[in-house]
């Protein structure tokens, strides 16, 4: 069966041609799953029951079933979801006034996964530590937004592929996604409330720049030297920071919108002010923003996060530097929101994966 959710109204049009049915039912269908956000052929009261039929028979609209939801102190909420092959993936709900990036805002912010596993292997990340399984469907990514609404009751209008997985790995089905979800007759979230955020594949990063839709692009930065980010990020030795900032740049001369670094701070890896100063000429060379994110410990890996002042004094030599600069104060570390930790264990629990 093929997944409607991962689907545009043309191409719903041309199988619904094959049985004898006018394009705008197409359109009328859309409406059901984006608008009304009803997720059952047998709902859609406007349709004659032989097409639901027909329709039921040729497409699903639930390609993932959730099956944990959890509640952390701060109101972030993480939702694990069974794909058909019995792999999981995870979303993490931030709600409204506890924003991803630390200041009060009224957005609702879903954090998706676009792989199940990770195959970069950056050493303080749970998302690699078993390894790459395969690439997320469009439909897939669609309906953590459609799934995690339906759960929540609330309207996502923010949106950030920071969950498991590299996008620009996954970048046809990623940009797939993202034209459903931007569009008006889908999801309707504004391109720019939607960010990917890549750990610098400095050829896709091209690739995405020669894109017309105005999304926004995090770079996951965490070393301000090729030595530092090397030790901690085995893609830099594939794109170097020479390289990767030269595709930085190409992206900025054709877009709008500000790129941002994030930057995990991690406990004598990368908190010295050394960094910190080399990170804000790279930031004002490039016009980009900088999101400080104290690091989520993960369970069997050595990496700590710095105490506060080291935190503090991090920021403020930034900002110092003429940068425009926030430090994101901790939400959902008691859920393990740092991404993939939740699937992780699950896959573990099932004899899924080993970890070595
Ligand atoms: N592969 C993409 C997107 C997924 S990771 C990327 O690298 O950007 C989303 C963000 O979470 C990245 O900045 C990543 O470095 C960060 N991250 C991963 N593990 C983390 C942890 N344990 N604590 C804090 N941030 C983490």
């Amino acid at each position: 069966m093929i997944p409607l959710t991962g689907q545009t109204p043309d191409e719903l049009a041309a199988a619904l041609a094959a049985l004898g049915e006018p394009a705008y039912r197409a359109r009328q269908i859309f409406e059901w799953i984006h608008r009304k956000r009803v997720l059952d052929f047998q709902a859609m009261t406007n349709l004659k029951p032989s097409l639901r039929e027909a329709l039921a028979r040729m497409f699903s609209l639930r390609s993932m079933q959730p099956v944990r939801d959890i509640d952390s102190s701060d109101t972030t909420r993480k939702y694990l979801f069974r794909l058909h092959d019995g792999r999981y993936v995870e979303s993490v709900l931030i709600p409204a006034s506890t924003s991803f990036f630390g200041e009060r805002s009224d957005r609702h912010t879903l954090c998706v996964s676009s792989q199940v596993g990770c195959a970069y292997d950056c050493k303080f990340c749970a998302s690699g530590l078993a390894g790459f399984t395969r690439n997320l469907e469009a439909a897939e990514i669609v309906e953590q937004i459609l799934h995690a609404e339906e759960i929540s009751g609330e309207r996502i209008n923010n949106l950030v592929f920071m969950g498991m997985g590299e996008p620009l790995a996954n970048l046809r089905n990623v940009l797939k996604a993202i034209s459903i979800i931007n569009a008006d007759w889908g999801i309707a979230i504004g391109a720019r409330h939607i960010t990917v955020s890549t750990s610098g594949l400095a050829p896709q990063i091209r690739k995405l720049a020669d894109q017309p839709l105005q999304i926004r692009l995090a770079l996951s930065l965490h070393g301000a030297t090729d030595a530092v980010r090397e030790r901690i990020m085995p893609v830099n030795r594939k794109y170097p920071l020479d390289v990767l900032f030269d595709a930085l740049r190409y992206y900025n001369e054709r877009k709008k919108q500000k790129i941002t670094f994030e930057y995990i701070l991690i406990k004598g890896v990368n908190d010295d002010l050394e960094q910190a100063h080399v990170l804000a000429r790279r930031a004002r060379n490039l016009n980009a923003k900088v999101n400080l994110i104290p690091y989520n410990t993960v369970e069997g890996l050595p990496w700590e996060r710095p105490d506060e002042p080291t935190q503090e004094r991090f920021l403020t030599a930034l900002k110092t530097d003429g940068v425009t600069a926030t430090l994101r104060r901790e939400k959902g570390h008691d859920i393990n929101a740092a991404c993939g930790q939740l699937r992780l264990r699950r896959e573990v629990e099932e004899g899924k994966i080993a970890l070595s």
